[in-house]
């Protein structure tokens, strides 16, 4: 007999976190490691967050609460909804979750049947495709391009669907990529859906990190017949330094909602009770914190755009969001688990490998770490490149 279920047996396991744990192995054997492989802030929690909850805490805020989360967090989420992203929803249509990655897996756990498809441009954060998997569904990739800063046009989504398409994720600012879609593209991609009733899973968790002019949109404000086919996520973990909190939100039509209300209250019931108020206190703060965060990451992103382009062999488009470079290896002519290994064990420097995001021709750097870790892992990744 399998132990193991056979959806479940197939799946990989998370890859971004297994080169984040190497590195973390060999720092404490006293290795000198540079880490690019962070996919979290390198800030702590804003303090006036923290003592919320503390304070939450000590009042006795230690039992559950509704499943959904208390009903001041959802009266935030929602008011946050409207006025940041020009969304209308009730606080009945807004469920708290355990961090975001928990939103996601809700929603196509809510929604997606064996045998439905779901669209991913590629590449794409790590775990979509195994939600998917885990659920019976099928993941169809469409394949962008760098010279398109990795974005998927109305028209390659338009072409991947099929009979079968139930859904599509979009995810701007993006995991892995740092591209950022304008409003033109997602009102293209969001007619497309609307067009053949296809849901739209919009993971909107880096929407406060972006950089220059450019302006993050939610792709459910650019009209009600796209705003009723969309489920928006989003969280606490990357604007407000709280990835240990496990704090996220989905925000979709009221039968979506209330079908995630149940199977939360079949899992793992309310997110943590004294972290949720922290949460409120987040979304009710000044938000100078994400202003200093962000200019601290623009600071890192132009440093190593610059040190990255005059390297030669490698290639990359110029981030827009988030706090990752998608670093273009094909001209080097190894592949990337390979290259992240030998970079790793040769020069100490820790990447993920592309491979995890579906592309086998880039590794993945990231400036959630300080300048002087930044500089000296790049001097480190340019003799390596160099001598390949
Ligand atoms: C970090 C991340 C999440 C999830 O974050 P949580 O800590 O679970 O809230 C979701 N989507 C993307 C693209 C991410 O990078």
């Amino acid at each position: 007999m399998e132990f193991v279920a056979e959806t479940i047996a197939d799946l990989s396991p998370s890859l971004t976190l297994s080169i984040t744990s190497q590195a973390k192995a060999m720092r404490e054997e006293g290795i000198d490691v540079c880490s690019f492989g962070a996919g979290e802030p390198d800030f702590d929690t804003p303090q006036h967050i923290k003592a919320a909850a503390i304070e939450a805490l000590q009042d006795g805020q230690t039992k559950y609460t509704a499943v959904a989360g208390v009903a001041a967090l959802r009266k935030g989420i929602a008011k946050k909804l409207r006025e940041d992203n020009h969304i209308n929803y009730e606080p009945e249509q807004i469920v708290v979750n355990c961090g975001a990655k928990h939103s996601c897996f809700n929603a196509i756990l809510a929604c997606c049947d064996a045998g439905d498809e779901v669209i991913i441009p590629s590449p794409y954060w790590t775990s979509y495709p195994e939600m998917v998997r885990a659920v019976g569904a099928e993941p169809v990739f469409v394949e962008t391009r760098q010279e398109n800063d990795w974005k998927m046009t109305a028209e390659e989504f338009d072409n991947a669907m099929s009979g079968s398409t139930k859904m599509v994720i979009v995810n701007s600012p993006n995991n892995p990529t740092g591209a950022v879609y304008t409003k033109e593209e997602l009102t293209a991609i969001g007619e497309v859906a609307a067009s053949e009733d296809i849901l739209i899973l919009s993971d909107e968790i880096y929407e406060k990190i972006t950089y220059d002019d450019t302006e993050h949109h939610s792709i459910g404000s650019l009209s009600d017949e796209i705003r009723n086919l969309t489920i928006t996520i989003n969280g606490f973990s990357k604007a407000y330094s709280m990835t240990g909190w496990r704090l996220g939100y989905t925000a979709a039509p009221q039968e979506i909602a209330d079908a995630i209300d149940t199977i939360q209250s079949h899992s793992t019931s309310n997110p943590t009770t004294f972290a949720q108020y922290g949460a409120i206190a987040a979304l009710a703060g000044e938000h100078s914190e994400i202003i200093d965060m962000v200019s601290e990451y623009d600071i890192r992103r132009q440093y190593m755009l610059n040190r990255i382009q005059a390297i030669g062999n490698v290639s990359t488009i110029e981030p827009k969001g988030a706090f990752y470079f998608l670093v273009n290896i094909e001209k080097t002519g190894i592949k990337s688990v390979n290259f992240a290994e030998k970079l790793l064990s040769r020069m100490q420097v820790a990447t993920v490998p592309g491979i995890a995001f579906g592309h086998d021709q880039s590794i993945r750097l990231s400036y959630a770490t300080s300048l002087p870790i930044i500089k000296e892992g790049l001097d480190r990744f340019e003799e390596f490149c160099k001598a390949h």
